[in-house]
């Protein structure tokens, strides 16, 4: 728990949320600021700040809730998609700096785009990035 964090907050009960689901592990809310109707934000109890700090059988026990709240965003909302959205630091979009997976459920033409500006690699670039991936996933020195 950290007493400067809204979602410890939250979990705790000191400040007020619409929750949907929670177990020992984890608990689902209503986003504040939805973008749809049923966009949840389900957090792990304990207080990490991005995916990095994670181990991997807390990983587990969020992911493993992760499609049946989907699927009831889906029933509940009568929507025909949804994104999973989880930033990690200011670059990447997080604002809230507790670990959480956004359940933004989707229907076309919803006006909320998905910008997704993709590029290309020079030449030889591609192969260099995997090559130092396959380097850094296999040094059996690098645990975490
Ligand atoms: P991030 O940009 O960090 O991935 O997303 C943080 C999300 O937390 C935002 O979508 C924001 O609306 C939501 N949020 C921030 N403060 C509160 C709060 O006090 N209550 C709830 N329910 N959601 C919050
Ligand atoms: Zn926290």
């Amino acid at each position: 728990m950290s007493a400067a964090c809204v979602f410890c907050r939250i979990i705790a009960g000191e400040i007020p949320s619409m929750r949907v689901y929670e177990d020992a592990s984890i608990v689902a809310f209503l986003d504040i600021a939805p973008l749809a109707p049923g966009h949840l934000l389900v957090v792990p109890r304990v207080h990490v700040t991005t995916l990095f700090e994670m181990t991997e059988s807390q990983v587990s026990t969020v992911a493993a809730q992760l499609p049946r709240l989907a699927k009831a965003v889906l029933r509940v909302t009568g929507a025909s998609g949804l994104n999973v959205l989880q930033n990690n630091g200011r670059s990447a979009g997080q604002v809230v700096e507790h670990v959480h997976f956004h359940l933004i459920p989707r229907v076309e033409s919803d006006g909320l785009g998905f910008r997704w500006n993709a590029g290309s690699y020079p030449p030889g670039r591609a192969e260099d990035v995997q090559r130092r991936l396959v380097a850094e996933l296999s040094d059996r020195s690098q645990t975490g």
